[in-house]
């Protein structure tokens, strides 16, 4: 929990937030004047109004981007130039903490300590760990013969379009285009309708830092307006996306019926939390438990909102965790003290309370939480919300709820909690706790995800993959194979004698 003696509320009142688009290294409207409203899910306060762009501010982003890939005022610099200026981009964040912070809590409503202590730190680590790591990769010479030399280099793709969703506005940027940028390629960015105006300042602070204008372009409007053209561009040669599995099946389809563009795509979950009766420490896996589904509101991708519990712990663990959530009331989000923030805006919390309704309906047994709270503010919090009794049938279960919700489901045997834990579309994480070395690893392998945790649930580093099975998506952001998916593979044959 930070504490840094700053008055948020204070700084927020003199914030200056400037909306437009960022385009060719100029902030612009969009050329149609089109702007959409911008409001605080903390107290509905209006931020500013910002540009909504069109076909054909993607049309002059996307052209910005291909003169300068073409003309390779970024890609032609060696890469410890590139590493360079990474580098500063990334010092830039640090030094525009406090202001991309209050950015990320007004416009997200996640609480202001996990923005600055979180988020933006996060943000700035990606951007140097990428530039750092960019003059140490090297390519290959293939094993042929001694007449010939077989060189097999990566290039970058080109003008990499990407489109990210609202829960780490910041830092689902930065997953994306660190590796894109340091790979040498132009970068359109479409950030969340929802959350567009820490991805504003990314591209200032990216200018700012010695990335030639054209380079990094930001494009705030909504998903058909701005998001599809960028998608169904035939001058994009890459579609970075992260977002629902409902748009991002979208997305493919775009890329198929435009240029085959790649199409990386990173999707939802509903990541399955195995506690075994062996578990050696259940206040822990309680606590961890707890901690994953309810930070950032629940609005996590590979939150574990299942929770599959052996029936002969089940008691003691449910009543551990419910002890728990007194550390997660929603409360003012730009306290420090704060742990749970507002959820990103009516809209989505409607649709919680929805599920809420669902799971009531279809017979789960509501332990706690289950309503809205703070509605005095003028803002859309939800209490954290526990249902035991659930099957996995259940529409709480099945779906991505997105929210403070957590689903307790009990099982009786090894092989019925595997059969739980991967009877879902999606495949993005996991856990399961025990002491038993040999169940450990053998259930870690069964389960069908792309990250297992083994007696924790936070762990997190820039240096491993992250991304999902199944329906969660494809590709992996984060670590060396990001960069896999922003460049091209190329074989030179170059004959000796
Ligand atoms: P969303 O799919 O509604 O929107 C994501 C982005 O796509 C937004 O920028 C939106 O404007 C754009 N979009 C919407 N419709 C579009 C269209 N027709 N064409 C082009 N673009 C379009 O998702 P969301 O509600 O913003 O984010 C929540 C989802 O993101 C959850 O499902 C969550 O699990 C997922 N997510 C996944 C990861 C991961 O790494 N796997 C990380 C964070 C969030």
């Amino acid at each position: 929990m930070a504490n840094t003696k700053i008055d948020w509320h204070a700084r927020a009142k003199t914030l200056k937030i400037d909306g437009r688009a960022f385009i060719g290294g100029v902030r612009m409207p969009a050329a149609g004047g089109q702007t959409f409203e911008c409001f605080s899910p903390i107290d509905g306060r209006k931020l500013a109004d910002v540009a909504s762009c069109q076909e054909v501010d993607i049309n002059l982003a996307v052209a910005c981007a291909r003169t300068a890939f073409n003309d390779r005022r970024w890609a032609g610099l060696p890469p410890k130039t590139r590493k360079q200026v990474m580098i500063r981009f990334a010092d830039l964040l640090i030094e525009n903490a406090e202001e991309l912070a209050l950015l990320e809590t007004l416009d997200m409503g996640k609480p202001i300590s996990a923005s600055f202590e979180g988020d933006v730190p996060a943000s700035a680590n990606t951007l140097r760990w990428f530039g750092e790591a960019i003059d140490k990769v090297y390519d290959e010479i293939a094993p042929t013969t001694e007449s010939v030399l077989a060189m097999i280099t990566r290039e970058p793709v080109g003008v990499v379009g990407t489109i990210v969703p609202w829960n780490y506005p910041i830092l689902m940027a930065c997953w994306k285009i660190a590796p894109a940028l340091v790979t040498g390629n132009s970068v359109v960015l479409k950030p969340s309708e929802k959350s567009p105006l820490t991805a504003l300042r990314l591209g200032e602070l990216a200018l700012e830092a010695g990335i030639p204008a054209g380079v990094f372009n930001v494009v705030p409007g909504f998903g058909p307006d701005a998001g599809t053209p960028l998608a169904m561009h035939m001058d994009v040669d890459c579609i970075a996306f992260t977002g629902s599995t409902g748009v991002g099946k979208k997305i493919q389809i775009m890329a198929g019926q435009s240029n085959l563009k790649r199409a990386w795509c990173e999707l939802g979950g509903k990541s399955p939390n195995i506690v075994f009766a062996d578990c050696k420490d259940l206040d822990t896996a309680a606590a961890a438990s707890a901690a994953s589904i309810f930070y950032n509101q629940g609005e996590s991708c590979n939150a574990p909102s299942r929770l599959l519990v052996e029936r002969s712990i089940k008691d003691a663990l449910v009543k551990k965790i419910l002890a728990e959530l007194k550390k997660y009331q929603p409360a003012d989000p730009l306290d420090e003290s704060t742990t749970m923030g507002a959820l990103v805006d009516c809209g989505q919390m409607t649709n919680v309370l929805k599920y809420i309704a669902s799971g009531k309906a279809q017979g789960a047994k509501l332990l706690a939480g289950g309503e809205q709270a703070r509605a005095e503010t003028g803002g859309f919090y939800i209490s954290p919300t526990v249902f035991d009794e659930v099957t996995n049938e259940m529409t709480i279960a099945a779906e991505e709820i997105f929210g403070p919700v957590l689903s307790i489901i009990a099982f009786d045997t090894e092989e019925e909690a595997i059969k739980i834990a991967n009877d879902t579309q999606y495949g993005l994480a996991a856990a399961l706790w025990t002491q038993d070395i040999s169940r450990a690893h053998l259930v870690a392998q069964r389960l069908r995800a792309g990250t297992v945790h083994i007696n924790s649930y936070d762990e997190d580093d820039i240096t491993v993959p992250f991304g999902g099975y199944k329906q969660s998506g494809n590709g992996r952001d984060k670590s060396l194979h990001a960069l896999e998916k922003y460049t091209e593979l190329k074989t030179t044959w170059i004959k000796l004698k």
